[in-house]
């Protein structure tokens, strides 16, 4: 099922009367989903996520724009006629009944066409319990569960629906680190499986970039950039869009373009074309950086730290934004750590500039 966002703002009426500053959720959001795929909304704590889900759940009614499950316009209907599959953070499971009680409990409520027979039910609830692999745990009470089984048997409570879309909101972050992983491998596999419409919800970048077939970049309501999430990291839209994605995170300088060169600092880090000289903001992704001893970015050495098969460099430079730079090294180069300085090369796809005003994306040939 496809699932069409239409110019859809959500706009809150202010709490405080004397400040009158009303809240825009969510600002003029177009977006198809594709049939079947995972999408993830992805953004920092009060963009405009939970909002957007709520609004295709039918929680929450628009201010303006249209919802569409394939040409169906569902804007004004109920969540219970949406047929949408809603699993949030806190599991809100029924705590004394047990876990086939609370698979069984949206099938109880079904009515006229849609009533199932006792054995249908049951039928359904252990098909749905198999998918998410807690078949065996049919007896117990949720306080008797672990989080990420708990989460499990929510999940399965929102597919035993046979849900048109499947709306998970930051549905991993009461799990701890392990349980995180595993899950969301899990979810991947089951929507797979299954082939539902899927929107999760998540701050965490690495948890969205890992299990999205596209990822939906949100800042204060607006939405930044869609796309697959390798091509939106390797072709940030924005300053905004490119600290926001890849651990470690993007290194950021201050700089500027003169006669066809990137500076940073003194150091001309590239030759480019095609960008009047201007004072601008720079990202270099960890790893962008080429050790090299003739290199053209000259920073000072703090730390090496060894990860194995990585080496992760940690230095400093006066136009650097960020505290500290950090670069990923192949463990093969040998750096010496009682050195003062490093000297770097940038590869030319892992260097971005950004307008210093607007922070918006400066495109550059290489020359
Ligand atoms: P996210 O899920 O990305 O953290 P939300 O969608 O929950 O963000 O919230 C977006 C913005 O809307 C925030 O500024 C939040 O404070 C505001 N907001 C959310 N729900 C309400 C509400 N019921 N009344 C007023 N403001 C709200
Ligand atoms: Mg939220």
């Amino acid at each position: 099922m496809k699932v069409v966002l239409e110019n859809l703002t959500k706009i809150f009426p202010s709490r405080n009367k004397k400040s009158g500053e009303e809240v825009i959720a969510v600002n003029d959001f177009t977006f198809t989903i594709p049939d079947g795929k995972l999408i993830g909304l992805l953004g920092p704590s009060g963009c405009g996520k939970s909002t957007t889900l709520y609004m295709i759940s039918g929680l929450q009614k628009p201010t303006s724009g249209k919802i569409y499950f394939g040409d169906d316009d569902v804007t004004e209907l109920s969540t219970e006629n949406r047929g949408v599959g809603l699993v949030f953070q806190n599991y809100a499971l029924y705590p004394h009944m047990t876990v086939k009680q609370n698979i069984l409990f949206p099938l109880q409520n079904l009515k006229g066409a849609d009533k199932l027979s006792k054995d249908e039910m049951l039928d359904r609830a252990l098909n749905a319990a198999r998918l998410v692999q807690i078949d065996e745990l049919m007896d117990r009470k949720p306080s008797e569960l672990s989080g990420g089984q708990q989460q499990r048997v929510a999940i399965a409570r929102a597919l035993v629906k046979m849900p048109r879309v499947l709306l998970l909101d930051e549905p991993l972050s009461n799990l701890d680190a392990r349980l995180r992983l595993q899950t969301r491998e899990e979810i991947r596999r089951i929507q797979r499986e299954t082939g539902i419409t899927t929107v999760f919800v998540t701050h965490d970048q690495e948890e969205a970039m890992s299990i999205s077939d596209m990822i939906v970049v949100m800042k204060q309501g607006i939405v930044q950039q869609i796309g697959k999430p390798q091509e939106v990291y390797d072709n940030p839209i924005n300053l905004f869009v490119a600290k926001f994605l890849g651990t470690p995170p993007i290194n950021v300088f201050e700089g500027k373009v003169e006669g066809g060169k990137i500076y940073i600092g003194e150091d001309a880090v590239l030759d480019i074309t095609g960008v009047e000289d201007q004072p601008v903001m720079i990202g270099i992704r960890p790893e962008g950086f080429e050790l090299s001893e003739n290199g053209a970015l000259k920073c000072k050495l703090t730390n090496v730290e060894v990860m194995g098969r990585d080496v992760s460099v940690v230095s400093k430079n006066d136009s650097c934004v960020s505290p500290a730079i950090r670069s990923i090294i192949n463990a093969d180069n040998k750096v010496d750590p009682s050195a003062e300085f490093v000297r770097y090369d940038i590869k030319p796809h892992k260097i971005f500039i950004f307008n210093k005003e607007t922070e918006e994306r400066i495109y550059f040939e290489v020359k």
